[in-house]
């Protein structure tokens, strides 16, 4: 018989607790990868748009889904990628930006999403010590999600989450 007496409120509560893999101090409904969950005769269906197309953990994220709901009783889930509208940096609330500086990683820079493609000509203030003297190193960082950014002043090596 299939479990449909959870409501959607519960089922994003359920899910809402669940972390970014790669950024473990916010959760994924911080990050705005949470879209939507769809409750059906066939079960519970939960949409999730990821942050970076082809971004690896989200393969790990999916798996925190169904064992999370797996927990609660629920075996008729399933997850389902959602790529339009993508994924932006505007999902994320000020507070969640705030927690990614105190990780280390800077927060994305609002009007760095339209110069991304000219990454030179963005401002990214660095997360140890403030300071906007800083170069890219790498496009990609420790993940594709991220680029890899260095201090001039503190010389600090730095990740910096891409605005896409
Ligand atoms: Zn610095």
């Amino acid at each position: 018989m299939v479990n449909t007496s959870f409501n959607k409120k519960e089922i994003l509560t359920l899910l809402s607790e669940i972390k970014d893999p790669e950024i473990p101090v916010v959760t994924i409904e911080e990050m705005g990868m949470l879209r939507d969950v769809i409750i059906s005769n066939n079960g519970y269906e939960v949409l999730l748009t990821p942050t970076y197309t082809g971004c690896p953990a989200m393969g790990i994220i999916e798996q925190d889904i169904l064992s999370t709901l797996q927990d609660a009783g629920i075996s008729n889930a399933k997850v389902t990628m959602v790529f339009a509208p993508a994924w932006t940096t505007d999902w994320m609330s000020e507070s969640t930006k705030e927690k990614l500086v105190q990780f280390g990683i800077a927060a994305p820079v609002h009007s760095s999403c339209v110069n991304w493609l000219s990454p030179r000509n963005v401002e990214v203030s660095c997360p140890k010590c403030g300071s906007k003297n800083t170069k890219i190193v790498a496009q990609f960082g420790s993940t594709a999600c991220k680029a890899l950014y260095s201090c001039n002043d503190c010389q600090e090596p730095f990740d910096y989450f891409k605005c896409h």
